[in-house]
């Protein structure tokens, strides 16, 4: 399968917006790095993503590539063709398929990339573009038919040696295009189209952010956890990534820390990105022993790679005994530095089971999890 690239158009003056738009915060993020988060998410994830940054959001650009292991950035043009053209050249002698995007789109869709990408693998093109639904008219008044005719959005995506040839040739020509698209046509290729999305808008003038604002304002996301695990003999009692004196702990291949675990599960669920077994498999000899802090910080890695920030934790550990009063607070602290948040965010409960059950037996240590993640 060809492998992916992108170029994320961040070249702009922002001239109708008076300042960087791309550096706006828009509910907590900009919108730079809310473009480049929608690309390094999207089902055909890139393999690198060059930022054309001009120097208005060179900072933040830079900032950005630090933050994804999978980013560079490069100089932004005098236009936005000069910016395509250094995306490219930066991607050097890379085959496969390329998404060109602008950043000023940075509530685009998923959903809208793939298409775009995919089309690009079977036709060598795929350009977002939704069919125009307003009535056109003249300033005279006259109607323009709108039949056949698209809005034309980004990602624009293509096959990656065919448009570096195209914006070369283009740029030795001094021809100018409003888009990739233009550049595409102008060498001869066809134009292929996928669906766009009416919130794929672009961020122009002061008065959109309202609308940017309402639409990017973020998804909530709760997910659940549930681990248990068998006491025995011998172990060490580790909850929360406390070690907890106890005459016996609990059995596993890792730590054992139930609570971790269950936490980790409520992350990965609310984030539907599977579940411990499958990130941490415990037939993986490097994770024997492992601390589930550890663990649990790489769950809240793979969870902020996705977007997502922790928005509160509340767990509840089911055990006859020992007492887990003393050491909750040392819990919250060890789960909220591994996941990266304010312990304000972790709550840890405790309960016994009254005596029933294997846990008020005394045969296992329970916990379970919810987690609410907003992007
Ligand atoms: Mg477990």
């Amino acid at each position: 399968m060809d492998k992916v690239y992108a170029v994320l158009l961040a070249g702009g003056a922002s001239a109708r917006m008076g300042r960087d738009k791309l550096t706006l915060a828009l509910n907590g993020k900009t919108p730079l790095a809310r473009a480049l988060e929608a690309l390094l998410c999207c089902g055909n994830k890139p393999e690198h993503v060059v930022i054309a940054a001009s120097e208005g959001c060179m900072e933040e650009a830079a900032r950005l590539a630090k933050a994804h292991e999978r980013v560079s950035v490069a100089p932004g043009g005098k236009n936005r063709g000069e910016s395509a053209l250094n995306g490219l050249r930066a991607l050097g002698a890379r085959e496969g398929v390329v998404a060109i995007h602008d950043a000023a789109r940075c509530l685009v869709p998923a959903q809208v990339i793939d298409a775009a990408i995919e089309s690009a693998r079977t036709f060598g093109c795929g350009v977002a573009a939704i069919p125009v639904r307003d009535t056109l008219r003249e300033a005279s008044g006259a109607c323009a038919p709108r039949d056949g005719l698209f809005a034309v959005q980004t990602p624009q995506a293509f096959d990656l040696e065919k448009i570096r040839a195209a914006y070369e040739k283009a740029g030795a020509g001094g021809e100018s295009h409003t888009d990739d698209l233009g550049v595409w046509l102008a060498a001869g290729h066809e134009a292929r189209y996928t669906l766009g999305d009416l919130t794929n808008q672009k961020l122009t003038y002061p008065g959109d952010m309202a609308f940017f604002a309402a639409v990017s304002r973020g998804e909530t996301r709760v997910g659940e956890g549930w681990d248990t695990h068998r006491l025995a003999e011998g172990r060490r009692l580790v909850l929360g990534g406390v070690d907890i004196p106890f005459g016996k702990g609990l059995l596993g291949h890792s730590d054992a820390d139930a609570l971790a675990h269950a936490v980790i599960d409520a992350l990965l669920g609310a984030a539907a990105l599977g579940d411990i077994g499958r990130h941490f498999p415990d037939t993986d000899e490097s994770y024997a022993g492992i601390s589930s802090m550890e663990l649990l910080s790489r769950a809240a890695k793979l969870v902020c790679e996705a977007g997502y920030t922790v928005g509160n934790v509340d767990a509840t550990v089911v055990a006859q005994r020992p007492k887990l009063a003393p050491h909750i607070d040392k819990m919250r602290e060890n789960l909220a530095e591994a996941m990266g948040c304010a312990a304000s965010r972790v709550s840890v409960k405790a309960k016994t089971a009254e005596g029933l059950n294997a846990e008020g037996e005394g045969m296992c240590i329970s916990a379970r999890a919810c987690a609410l993640l907003k992007n």
